[in-house]
């Protein structure tokens, strides 16, 4: 585990991390929505585009070139990363557009469209199917579900949470049957910071033969994920929420089942061949990367891997376990404060979300931001989960690998006077 010399020598390596807020030491709580980048991302972008920024996979020049090694390189980097084979990551803007190519894609197969051949059928719907979610999905994995439902008749079923906004997995068994053809689920919580049980849901899904989808936005960047030991079949995370740069993502997926997937976008550099009536796609994964991509992008966001394998992702995940559970334990020593999630020693990521009696998040959240204290505010995308809090919206503080202890007691004492202000 990281102690709080070495995560204060780390966050000397982000130069946002050294501003002021007023006259306040900046203290940045928000990296469940996106992370800070270190000086190494920052300038491996520069160098890359000062030195060898070119389209990749055409051209015979020496930048095209070193641009395209760079780029697959990238690739490579990112694969060995989460236990997955270069050819199954897809790179997409982020993990809204990851899981929006898999349910689009799911729609071609049902219509027999942009490519969908015999092997395909696997991911065709009809009405009676049932896709599963759960109650607390960030919308990015719940609207397209809901979505693809609309465009082919399937059902939308969800894994219900308890009054803390943990999944209730008793339910499981019941709700996993014939018809079930897909489970999307979230590994982590954006709100509770709960870790959930991708076993459970993995053999619950082999047993009736349905696709896992896997949203990993927040596992990712915190914990070691080694997708191929997970055994899911999809899975989604964004570049800008592990020290990279926004406009990237990456879409998981097992091997064998991306070469049979139709694709979603179309166009130039995902084809082999093209007549005025028809066209051939490339294997997987450039059949799902049509036009200009996000090279510098996914440069940059290769340094962000070796950054964190550089740290070691055992120790970031234990170091923001500690600091989790010094937020919960906080957090629930204050009179008129309520957590969500995992109670104190119940295991947790790095954040902790509160809802602070009488006052609303959006006035905590600027009471915060007055002592330089980042936190998010709101529902974080995650509507149902809190209707079924009974609440509207949340504080939500989280951690990275730069954050110290001082850093969430800074946090907690703040918390503490922003009732007594409201008095
Ligand atoms: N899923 C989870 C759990 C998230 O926390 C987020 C972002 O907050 C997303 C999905 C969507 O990520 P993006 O907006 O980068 O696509």
């Amino acid at each position: 585990m990281l102690d709080d010399e070495q995560a204060r020598e780390l966050a000397a390596r982000f130069p946002v991390l050294r501003r002021t807020v007023g006259d306040k030491p900046l203290v940045y709580l928000d990296s469940g929505a996106t992370s800070q980048r270190p000086e190494a991302v920052l300038s491996a972008e520069q160098t890359f585009l000062t030195q060898s920024y070119a389209a990749v996979h055409r051209g015979a020049h020496t930048l095209a070139v070193e641009a395209t090694d760079a780029f697959e390189d990238a690739r490579r980097t990112v694969a060995q990363f989460v236990g997955a084979e270069e050819r199954e990551v897809v790179w997409t803007s982020n993990a809204t557009e990851a899981i929006n190519l898999v349910t689009y894609a799911m729609s071609n197969a049902t219509a027999g469209s942009n490519g969908a051949g015999p092997d395909s059928r696997r991911f065709a719907l009809a009405p009676g199917d049932e896709i599963l979610v759960t109650e607390s999905e960030h919308h990015a994995n719940l609207v397209p579900w809901q979505e693809l439902c609309a465009r082919t008749g399937a059902t939308l079923r969800w894994v219900p949470v308890d009054d803390d906004g943990l999944l209730r997995m008793d339910t499981l068994d019941d709700l996993v049957g014939e018809r079930t053809k897909v489970i999307a689920f979230t590994h982590v919580s954006n709100v509770t910071g709960a870790v959930n049980n991708v076993a459970a849901f993995v053999a619950a899904a082999k047993r009736v033969g349905a696709l896992t989808v896997l949203d990993a936005c927040q596992s990712v960047p915190h914990l070691p994920v080694d997708f191929h030991a997970l055994d899911v079949d999809f899975a989604a995370f964004s570049g800008h929420k592990m020290l990279g740069p926004t406009g990237i993502g990456v879409l998981y997926g097992r091997g064998e089942l991306l070469d049979s997937l139709p694709t979603f976008l179309t166009g130039g550099s995902m084809i082999t061949s093209v007549t005025m009536e028809r066209s051939e796609y490339l294997p997987a994964p450039t059949r799902f990367e049509a036009g200009t991509q996000r090279i510098s992008q996914a440069v940059a966001l290769a340094a962000a891997v070796r950054f964190l394998t550089d740290v070691g992702m055992d120790k970031v995940a234990a170091w923001e376990a500690h600091l989790g559970q010094r937020l919960a334990v906080g957090v629930s020593q204050l009179p008129g404060v309520r957590l969500v999630g995992p109670r104190p020693g119940q295991e947790r990521v790095g954040l902790a979300s509160v809802s602070v009696e009488g006052v609303h998040s959006h006035d905590v959240g600027q009471l915060l931001d007055v002592a330089g204290v980042a936190v998010r505010v709101g529902h974080h995308c995650a509507q149902p989960l809190h209707r079924r809090l009974g609440l509207t919206a949340t504080t939500r503080a989280s951690t990275y690998l730069y954050n110290t202890t001082d850093d969430v007691d800074r946090f907690l004492e703040e918390l503490s006077g922003v009732r007594r202000y409201f008095r």
